[in-house]
């Protein structure tokens, strides 16, 4: 089975447009879609003719293009079926533990309520691919639009079990501001450090800090170290519940 071809792009201001090609076969899936025309033009530079729409949640801005690309490829479109009544042009709708194929590669379905209440997560085992969208971000998580802490803790829990060599796409381009926070809470973390440093040049070079890993983010993503013994000093919370450290720095996070 030949490997997946991947093409990462920007739309609207910080959404990510990502790609997801079988060469073999020529199916085409784009996760989510946030704005027409930057899919088109991917497209268009990859020589790809679009086959699936994979939707992870209803928010606007992850379905907008849904219908015009409906309608220009006769795209089907897979989308979480907790919320399918809102998601524009929905085919097949998908809850937690489906597997479904794409192109002969396996896509496993993952609830993550908590941004919204019906998010899913796309991933794909054997290509050791994740497409987190708004639950999981790099150094970030989702806000708590539609969720409690306790839920989106659990949401995250469901990613952190997720092999480390995993290779995570996610939903905007927030890095460098979630870089900045995740500083204030783990100060100690030399990795945290250097990958902090290194994400305020990538992105003075307007270059983007997609994709990411589960092992990395383990190691220096804030939102998914509650359990860390000096995040928890130094948050003055020793005794706590996972889910409560989560919540306290996921409050941070909104007041930063
Ligand atoms: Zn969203």
């Amino acid at each position: 089975m030949a490997a997946l071809e991947l093409d990462l792009f920007l739309c609207r201001t910080d959404n990510f447009g990502v790609l997801l090609h079988d060469p073999q076969s020529g199916a085409t899936a784009s996760i989510d879609a946030p704005e027409e025309k930057p899919i088109l033009e991917a497209l268009e530079r990859r020589g790809w003719t679009l086959t699936h729409i994979l939707t992870t949640h209803h928010h606007g801005d992850h379905v907008a293009a849904n219908v015009a690309l409906k309608e220009r490829f006769d795209a089907i479109i897979i989308g979480p079926a907790a919320e399918a009544a809102s998601i524009p042009g929905i085919d097949q709708s998908v809850r937690h533990g489906e597997r479904f194929d794409f192109a002969g590669h396996p896509v496993n379905v993952i609830e993550t309520p908590g941004h919204t209440a019906g998010h899913i997560c796309f991933y794909l085992p054997q290509d050791k691919l994740l497409f987190a969208a708004d639950t999981l971000f790099a150094l970030g998580c989702g806000r708590l639009f539609e969720g409690t802490p306790e839920t989106m803790w659990q949401s995250l829990s469901r990613l952190l079990a997720l092999p480390d060599d995993t290779t995570v796409y996610f939903g905007h381009e927030y890095t460098l501001s979630n870089a900045r926070f995740a500083v204030t809470i783990d100060p100690d973390n030399a990795e945290l450090k250097t990958r902090a440093a290194e994400i305020e040049e990538t992105r003075c070079d307007g270059g983007f800090t997609a994709p990411t890993t589960i092992g990395l983010e383990k190691r220096t993503n804030p939102f998914l170290r509650a359990a860390d013994p000096k995040i928890r000093s130094h948050l003055g919370m020793e005794g706590a519940s996972d889910a409560a450290v989560f919540a306290e720095i996921r409050k941070r996070k909104d007041n930063f």
